[in-house]
């Protein structure tokens, strides 16, 4: 190890504290330290190539260095990095915001822009919460989202998004929100056939949500996979069941996809391919490329005039950060979807999404420790169990999700495990013969770590 890293290393162990991270081990192991990118791989400061196989966060979408992003953020830069968006405007926030328009499901007209998922889903819940007071139903005020959700860790997103695990400590600063099961046969269903498990929960969301329709703002969904649950994926039934109702009872239907947005399940949202439009769409991490922090919160007309009238009426929508729609990310937002356009990335993504389907099914689902794997389009989960007939658990000190992923590490791919869930989540743009190497990688690292 190069004296460079030695010194980093010793100055992260005694002034970084990383998210999501036990530091107590971080600081007892030695850190992947990444210098720079080269298309879809990291690259370490000892100069070691790892294939991103998660995206960076599942964010990345066109890989590292893309030249026309790099340019697009240059040009910007050139011009002025970051300008506010309260009381001013500027040309990518704006035309980024029609291009948005432009791919959304058909309804969505306005573009509120924030920093990252959490914010955009705290735009969307304050929007819809104070929609119904504007419009005069001011007993609506409460939301309801599904089991095992998760929507961003800052207050109103944990709230609607509780995991126990990660939320217990801030239980008493959440709001009460009304829970759906969603229809998982291994969770909440277990032993159910799909279908009969599809139907329970269909009717399970009708009793509940009609049940209390006088009270209720809006349901917060994030559409056709639970992502952070451990890619929880339910069908398009699901899905369209669920705007029914919340059409019929006249609920604000709030689709989150902060993860499944921008090409994730191949197609440019998931609601598509529901046929689905939400009253509030929110977006994130892929709307840059996965390169700059910029999310926005879309809603239809309906709800936006709701929030017109004099300013000595303060219906204004008062809520904003320093960075919103910051200019920089507007335009990389711009530059991405460009290519989307050019390259014809949704097009080139279906084969994969079917090279992976096949290779899931022939050769991850029959190892001994895989008992489930779940995919739409380039997003994946397999789970791990000790006893694959029972799906007893591994113990969690054991820590199997986390071997996994050190093992790829070793053999050059960078992957994150939720849990003893093992995450595929490449960029969209990923070549064959990396996905190949990604899931060759992954194959041998759940062997090598379960046959041990
Ligand atoms: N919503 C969903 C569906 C997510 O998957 C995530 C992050 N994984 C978030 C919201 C929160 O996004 P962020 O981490 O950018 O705040």
């Amino acid at each position: 190890m190069s004296s460079r890293y030695e010194r980093l290393k010793r100055l992260d162990h005694a002034y970084v504290w990383h998210p999501f991270t036990q530091m107590q081990d971080w600081m007892a192991d030695e850190p992947c330290i990444i210098e720079s990118g080269e298309g879809h791989y990291l690259v370490d400061i000892n100069g070691k190539r790892y294939l991103d196989g998660v995206s960076s966060l599942w964010c990345n979408v066109h890989g590292h260095r893309k030249r026309e992003l790099d340019e697009a953020i240059k040009a910007q830069v050139d011009k002025i990095a970051h300008s506010t968006f309260l009381g001013l405007s500027h040309p990518p926030g704006i035309e980024l915001a029609e291009k948005l328009i432009s791919i959304a499901p058909e309804g969505l007209k306005r573009v509120f822009y924030s920093d990252d998922g959490a914010t955009a889903v705290e735009a969307a819940l304050k929007i819809a919460v104070q929609y119904w007071q504007l419009d005069g139903e001011t007993k609506r005020t409460r939301i309801a989202s599904l089991g095992e959700a998760y929507h961003g860790d800052t207050v109103g997103s944990m709230s609607v998004g509780y995991a126990e695990t990660f939320h217990r400590f801030h239980r008493d600063l959440l709001f009460p929100v009304l829970r759906l099961n969603p229809p998982h046969v291994f969770r909440y269903y277990e032993g159910m056939r799909e279908a009969d498990a599809l139907k329970h929960a269909i009717d399970e969301a009708e009793k509940k949500l009609a049940g209390e329709k006088d009270a209720l703002a809006a349901l917060i969904v994030e559409p056709l996979i639970q992502g952070a649950a451990g890619m929880w994926a339910h069908p398009v039934e699901y899905l369209r069941a669920l705007r029914e109702i919340c059409r019929r009872n006249r609920i604000l239907f709030i689709a989150d996809e902060v993860a499944t947005g921008f090409g994730r399940t191949g197609r440019m949202f998931a609601c598509e391919h529901a046929g689905v439009t939400p009253d509030i769409l929110c977006v994130a991490k892929g709307i840059t490329g996965g390169y700059l922090p910029l999310a926005a919160t879309l809603a239809t007309e309906e709800i936006f005039s709701a929030f017109l009238g004099e300013y000595k009426e303060f219906k204004s929508f008062f809520h904003g950060h320093t960075y919103t729609g910051n200019p920089l990310g507007c335009a990389a937002g711009l530059a991405s979807l460009k290519v989307f356009e050019s390259q014809k990335i949704l097009e080139r993504m279906q084969p994969k999404i079917e090279y992976l389907r096949e290779r899931l099914a022939k050769k991850f689902l029959p190892l001994d420790h895989v008992t489930d794997t779940r995919q739409w389009g380039l997003m994946v989960g397999i789970e791990l169990a000790e006893d694959k007939q029972t799906r007893r658990s591994y113990p969690v000190e054991k820590r199997i999700g986390h071997k996994v992923i050190l093992e790829a590490r070793r053999r050059g791919v960078i992957i994150r495990p939720l849990g003893d869930v093992v995450i595929l989540m490449p960029p969209l743009a990923i070549g064959d013969d990396e996905l190949k190497t990604l899931l060759d990688v992954v194959c041998e690292s759940i062997k090598a770590v379960t046959e041990r």
